[in-house]
């Protein structure tokens, strides 16, 4: 993070034929889609330009595809969903953790007919797995529910981006679609 604000990725938004974002693509794809008419930009970056050698282009920001695609929550969670549902923080203590120094929790053991659902699930420290052994404890920092929406590109690449970019994404970011998401 950090970095100069003129530093910071160009990137674009991709909405789905239904303006529910779904992917982040360079500003190199964005503009060939742009180019090639496949693509509806739906905002510019207000102030970067990028140049070639005959002239400067406007860099779409937001734009939307014919595609189906979406970031829509089904099915069972994987263990990084499940971390990314949580920001990266053990449920129990708070603390926030890389994927590695992470594991997931059944909230009611396995041993107790806990399942792997989302519901029953959280992102754990080590340390609070082995103290907490068979018990159930109530988490503290995430609410176990199946998220409407997880979008993980998002979360990730909305650090890299500048305040410009990011103000405009929002207005494209329905609620719930990055839950948790820790800035
Ligand atoms: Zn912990």
């Amino acid at each position: 993070m950090g970095g100069k604000e003129e530093e910071k990725q160009l990137l674009c938004l991709v909405l789905n034929k239904s303006f529910l974002p779904f992917d982040i693509v360079s500003w190199q794809k964005a503009i060939t889609l742009e180019i090639m008419g496949r693509c509806l930009t739906l905002e510019y970056h207000p102030v970067r330009k990028v140049k070639s050698v005959k002239r400067a282009w406007n860099v779409p920001i937001v734009i939307k595809v014919n595609s189906i695609r979406s970031t829509l929550v089904t099915g069972a969670p994987t263990r990084m969903m499940i971390y990314y549902r949580d920001g990266f923080r053990c449920a129990y203590c708070g603390r926030m953790l890389k994927d590695n120094e992470l594991t997931i929790d059944h909230v009611v053991p396995k041993a107790k007919g806990g399942k792997w659902t989302w519901e029953n699930l959280v992102t754990c420290c080590r340390d609070c797995n082995i103290r907490k052994k068979e018990e159930i404890w109530i988490p503290k920092y995430t609410t176990p529910a199946k998220p409407k929406f997880l979008f993980p590109k998002y979360m990730k690449l909305v650090k890299q981006v500048d305040t410009a970019t990011r103000s405009i994404w929002d207005k494209y970011i329905p609620q719930g679609l990055v839950k948790s998401l820790a800035l």
